[in-house]
């Protein structure tokens, strides 16, 4: 059985709708596949419509969050998939809310800098261009392709839209403890994404994963595209020791990103782990 789980749709920063999504997974030959969009559950209904017989669909969520160093130092952005929420929770529900509006505010910011260097990128594009999804800085990525400002999304996101960049904006994500909680409250399973992926910033230390585990963290992302072997082994190492399951997922965002979907892959009896522990939604399936 091929299990992804973690992909992202153009109800984010996918390039493709729930229902392609599917059907991509379903022709790379996944037997279960989850919906993780950035910060919202929007993707839900469109999905478990448009399921394919034979394929298992889990929804789920990545949640934009942020690790408080205990000695007071700069926080560090982390992501926290959740699965198998309740999506009617209120405590998560607002803080969702918060956090796409948090990204439309922060969007807007970097556009008109953006902008008002004679950078071609205009907010009613990119307005128009996220058609109602939750925005994100691969929206102005494109747009900057699209206008021949750089040569790709890679690119931009090297330049421009990098961290360190003039242009950049950050965001204020939800306390990663505090999100945890909140995971647990609506019955969600929450799983650390992409955890020690130096090569997109800087990471947190093992202090900060074992104070996440004691906040109810389930599971660890260990094998994804951005991990080196070594620390896909450090992290196998954490989890045994905390007694966390491990993911394997792609984070497929169609066209906004080279990874293709089932890239990476997730053992069964870990999953099967997973979906002992969620008990606010039920996957889609036969
Ligand atoms: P934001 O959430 O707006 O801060 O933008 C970060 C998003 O951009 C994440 O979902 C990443 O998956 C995506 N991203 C980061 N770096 C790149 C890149 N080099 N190419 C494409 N997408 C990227
Ligand atoms: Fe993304
Ligand atoms: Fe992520
Ligand atoms: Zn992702």
């Amino acid at each position: 059985m091929r299990i992804d789980l973690h992909t992202h749709s153009s109800v984010s920063d996918g390039t493709e709708s729930p229902a392609q999504l599917l059907a991509t997974a379903q022709a790379a030959g996944l037997g279960v596949v989850a919906l993780t969009d950035h910060d919202t559950t929007a993707g839900w209904a469109l999905a478990e419509a448009a399921r394919p017989a034979g394929l298992t669909v889990v929804p789920g969520m990545e949640l934009s969050c942020r690790w408080f160093p205990p000695d007071g130092t700069r926080p560090v952005s982390v992501h926290l998939l959740a699965y198998l929420f309740d999506p009617a929770d209120p405590g998560f529900a607002a803080e969702r809310l918060r956090l796409r509006d948090e990204r439309l505010g922060r969007a807007e910011r970097i556009v008109h800098a953006l902008a008002a260097d004679g950078h071609p990128v205009s907010w009613p594009e990119i307005l128009q261009a996220r058609n109602g999804g939750v925005v994100g800085r691969p929206h102005v990525a494109r747009a900057l392709v699209e206008a021949g400002a750089v040569e790709s999304v890679d690119q931009a996101f090297a330049t421009l839209l990098h961290h360190t960049s003039p242009y950049y904006v950050a965001k204020a994500d939800t306390d990663v403890l505090a999100g945890i909680s909140l995971v647990r409250r609506a019955g969600g399973v929450p799983v650390f994404a992409h955890g020690l992926a130096t090569k997109r910033g800087r990471v947190v230390g093992d202090d900060a994963i074992a104070a996440m585990a004691q906040a109810g963290l389930l599971g660890l992302e260990v094998d994804h595209p951005d991990h080196r072997p070594d620390e896909r082994a450090h992290l196998r190492g954490l989890a045994a020791d905390l007694d966390l399951f491990m993911t394997g997922s792609s984070d497929y965002h169609g066209a906004n990103k080279e990874t293709a979907i089932g890239a990476e892959l997730t053992a069964p009896e870990e999953f099967e782990r997973l979906l002992a522990a969620g008990t606010g939604a039920a996957p889609y399936a036969d």
